[in-house]
């Protein structure tokens, strides 16, 4: 298993065989098979050369690519922007002081006429 579990996952019964990733990856890791029955299909062909750019899945027609890392990664965004929001709920609950000076005590003092 290993890294692989990373490597862009493409579902061949949604790839229609276009080619557009195979053609657009930037380092030759796609390429495209033809399966026994004839059908042309895009497959990862050198998972060593991918840098995870993400074109692949960003192009793909029928969104048959899919890059685990970036699942990762969302719920990872997900997880800090709920965070991010709890913390900022908390501050707005918190007792803010009071405003203006009520109770200070400290009066000018009048002027006698
Ligand atoms: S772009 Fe999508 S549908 Fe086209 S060959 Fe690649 S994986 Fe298949
Ligand atoms: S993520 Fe980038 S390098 Fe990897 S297969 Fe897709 S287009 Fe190619």
């Amino acid at each position: 298993m290993g890294d692989s579990a990373w490597l862009p996952q493409i579902d061949q019964a949604l790839c229609t065989g276009c080619g557009k990733c195979v053609e657009t990856c930037p380092t030759g890791a796609l390429g495209q098979i033809t399966l026994p029955d004839g059908q042309v299909k895009a497959a990862l062909v050198r998972p060593d050369l991918c840098t995870y750019c993400t074109l692949c899945e960003d192009l793909c027609p029928v969104d048959a690519i899919a890059l685990p890392f970036l699942i990762l990664s969302q719920e990872a965004y997900e997880a800090e922007n709920l965070s991010r929001k709890e913390r900022e709920d908390d501050k707005a609950h918190e007792v803010s002081p009071p405003s203006g000076d009520a109770g200070a005590g400290a009066d000018a003092g009048g002027l006698l006429a």
